[in-house]
């Protein structure tokens, strides 16, 4: 035999609806995790609909007296339409007036919104390629804290928020009219709903694009350079373009690739960079694009490739694109000290030197760590820190007297310039120092950038 039921959720109901007027959807919302597969609404009406049936059970055979009081709670301040039907049969009392006590704003529930707001939701998106969205809403706080206020006054333990009822039944409602996904993890279109405000604000999720970059000419910064007379604003000392450099890698690839998308803005992120004078060769340095508020999604990655290296006139090439994503953008940054790169430089050296000199020299720093402290050229902009740094491989070839070509294997963000002149002894072997000649790097180039990213 099983013990006889005595229902905790009908006597919390009824107590909640002496207290406050509620509607289907908001009475049920305070047992949203109790069973499946159904909503808050239908919730709330089974809960009246049960009420209602026990009451007219009362009225019908019973405590009339009982069955009179739930049947005119039930049609007031539940607003339940069975109970008033019943009322009316058997002369109750009751008033129809009162608004839902959770949901109602300027005398209307904010839920009988949702039609409208996906209709503007439709109208936002008319012009942006997504597969998925998610929506989410900025609830009133009074309504909340009425929410909060019953919820501890019945203890009320399967009680869901109004803000997340309302979102979820927006996206259903969205996701009907746009047959598109909902996606909580990565979703290419955030629906913002302001209650108070009665806004819908669209947010579009940007878009990574991988790729290598080459740098043909010698003069190009990775990033915009503006001049520092006038930080940007245009002077005498630039001619009036606010820049120290006419061009840059990041607006190359950036701006095509933001027009390309339809996007806003975009960001450029690099495993590293290599100084203005440094040339970029090999296969490429490694990049994300990040374009924000992109209208296109899956742009065809070799036109835009052949755009970018139209309009940057062979001063640069890109190369290798395709479709990334934010994780793999940070990695690239993170990485890029880790990387293992490779450079050829041309050597001048104050006195000549003999070539067993350049052997002592490649066996001195190859397979070594150094260390070096924060370049003067640069201390400006990076903290004075002394760095450890893989030298892997060092190759010399002596041209001319005063002369050496020479290779490089290194780990990413070793100072290359300072290897060779020692930089006043701020690094530590060097090339100059093994020789006991001051050298200077006349020319530099980038020939390979190995990324695990
Ligand atoms: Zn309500
Ligand atoms: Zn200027």
């Amino acid at each position: 035999m099983t013990a006889p039921i005595q229902s905790n959720l009908l006597d919390t109901s009824i107590k909640m609806l002496e207290q406050y007027t509620l509607c289907d959807r908001c009475l049920g919302r305070q047992f949203a995790w109790l069973s499946t597969d159904t909503s808050n609404s239908n919730r709330g009406f089974s809960l009246k609909l049960t009420l209602s049936m026990m009451a007219d059970d009362d009225l019908k055979s019973g405590d009339h007296d009982r069955g009179e009081r739930v049947i005119g709670l039930l049609a007031s301040h539940g607003q339940f339409g069975p109970a008033q039907i019943i009322a009316e049969k058997n002369g109750i009392d009751y008033d129809k007036g009162g608004n839902c006590h959770l949901c109602t704003i300027e005398g209307q529930s904010v839920f009988n919104r949702i039609q409208d707001i996906s209709q503007r939701a439709v109208v936002l998106a008319k012009e942006v390629e997504f597969d998925n969205f998610l929506v989410g809403t900025i609830p009133v706080p009074i309504l909340d804290e009425r929410q909060d206020e019953i919820r501890a006054k019945f203890s009320l333990l399967h009680a869901e928020i109004v803000k997340s009822d309302f979102s979820r039944e927006l996206g259903k409602s969205i996701y009907e009219a746009i047959k598109k996904d909902v996606e909580f993890e990565r979703p290419h279109l955030v629906f913002l709903y302001d209650m108070v405000k009665d806004e819908l604000k669209m947010q579009i999720n940007p878009v990574f694009i991988y790729g290598r970059y080459q740098k043909l000419v010698r003069g190009i910064p990775q990033s915009r350079w503006d001049c520092k007379e006038c930080k940007g604003k245009g002077c005498e000392e630039c001619n009036g373009t606010g820049r120290r450099y006419p061009d840059s890698i990041s607006e190359y690839v950036g701006t095509v690739a933001q027009q390309f998308l339809k996007g806003t803005r975009f960001k450029f992120h690099a495993a590293g960079r290599e100084d203005v004078d440094v040339l970029m060769l090999g296969d490429g340095r490694p990049f994300v694009v990040e374009i924000s508020e992109p209208q296109i999604r899956t742009p065809d990655l070799l036109s835009l490739e052949k755009r970018i290296n139209k309009e940057s006139k062979k001063r640069i090439k890109v190369g290798h694109l395709k479709m990334s994503d934010r994780e793999q953008s940070q990695k690239l940054k993170e990485n890029a000290s880790k990387n293992i790169k490779e450079y050829s430089a041309m050597i001048v050296t104050e006195d000549p030197t003999e070539i067993d000199q350049l052997r002592r020299v490649e066996a001195e720093l190859s397979g070594k760590e150094i260390a070096q402290r924060t370049p003067i050229r640069v201390a400006h902009r990076r903290s004075d820190l002394v760095r450890k740094k893989m030298v892997y491989e060092v190759r010399l070839k002596k041209k001319k007297s005063n002369s050496i070509e020479a290779f490089f294997k290194v780990q990413g963000g070793t100072y290359v310039k300072e290897l060779i002149s020692g930089d006043d002894g701020r690094t530590e072997p060097s090339i100059a120092s093994i020789l006991g000649v001051s050298c200077v790097c006349k020319k530099l180039d980038v020939t390979a950038v190995y990324s695990s990213v």
